[in-house]
């Protein structure tokens, strides 16, 4: 096999092993002819890392144990919730990852990374507890529900709900593209993909957010909280293309090839965090060719989907820190 970025031969001495799924995702699925040792270590600080920024700490805050990791880094932290609220205060309080607030015009850092964080703790909780003073506070509903403001007497603070941007998506393009070459498939349907990952496509036109309203993808249990990955070559419609859920709520569809030559392919892969297993689970798609042209109209309506997911995925997510207490 030859690396798929750089195209160097695998040998023994070049080899990695590379996360199908991000390793700080909760991935768990890897391949070791995929990219070179040097490919591997260039994403590893580029793409994943903005993947890692916007979505990495859901992981921790799952308590989600890592691949090859012994140490258990069960993180409880505080959040600031889309109303302001402090929320999830744990014993070990000790967030890994920063987290900061948009207030639209910048980004407030509300903590730092575990190391810097016990000298600020007392600090930031007192700022905070003055700031979100819960008597005094107005949530303001704006119009557009991934928006929100909040507004009280010491500050007047609005932000979006928002992940995402042309590197983000590269990230999660990159997924699809290794679970597409782990099977084996051939790289030639995958060029525009790998061209995406590679940041040649200037104008993102194969990557978009998914959230069909009229059908399931698949049947989400109550409690479930999985990466999917679904990935359909489709001979009648020529199209090829994956689809992925990360923690349920990113759930993005990602365009490889829409005049598609190649064999029927109908392979999936659901892993559920919770249970740390691989589950079985049937997803399927009702893509008609003709959505390929509009998935940008498609995703705009998508947003209050987006949302109802992301407000589960939090509800759920606070319900397993505190039955932990
Ligand atoms: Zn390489």
């Amino acid at each position: 096999m030859d690396c798929y970025n750089c195209g160097i031969q695998i040998e023994e001495h070049n080899k990695s092993e590379e996360h199908v799924i991000n390793n700080s995702l909760g991935g768990h699925l890897t391949s070791t002819n995929l990219i070179c040792d040097a490919c591997n270590n260039f994403f590893g600080h580029s793409l994943d890392v903005e993947v890692d920024a916007q979505i990495g700490m859901f992981s921790d805050l799952l308590g989600i144990k890592r691949h090859r990791e012994n140490k258990d880094r069960r993180v409880r932290i505080e959040m600031i919730s889309e109303k302001g609220e402090v929320k999830v205060v744990g014993r070990k309080m000790r967030p890994l990852h920063e987290l900061s607030i948009d207030t639209g015009t910048k980004r407030i850092k509300l903590f730092e990374a575990e190391g810097k964080y016990e000298r600020l703790k007392l600090a930031k909780k007192s700022e905070l507890t003055k700031k979100f003073k819960v008597e005094d506070r107005e949530y303001i509903q704006e119009p557009d529900k991934t928006k929100w403001h909040v507004k009280n007497s010491k500050s007047d603070t609005r932000g979006n709900i928002g992940f995402g941007g042309y590197d983000y998506f590269r990230g999660i393009a990159r997924i699809c593209l290794n679970f597409y070459l782990s099977k084996g498939h051939s790289i030639n349907y995958a060029a525009r993909a790998l061209d995406f990952v590679k940041g040649k496509i200037e104008h993102n036109d194969l990557v978009f957010y998914y959230y069909p309203t009229t059908y399931d993808v698949h049947q989400l249990d109550k409690e479930e909280v999985s990466h999917i990955l679904h990935l359909r070559g489709d001979t009648r419609k020529k199209l090829l293309y994956t689809y992925i859920e990360l923690f349920n709520f990113q759930n993005v569809l990602v365009i490889f090839d829409k005049d598609y030559e190649g064999n029927e392919i109908n392979d999936t892969y659901v892993y559920d965090l919770v249970n740390g297993i691989e589950v079985n689970k049937t997803v399927s798609i009702r893509l008609p060719r003709h959505h390929v042209e509009i998935m940008h109209m498609i995703e705009r309506d998508a947003d209050r989907e987006h949302l109802a997911r992301y407000n589960r995925f939090q509800q759920i997510m606070e319900k397993r820190q505190l039955l932990d207490d």
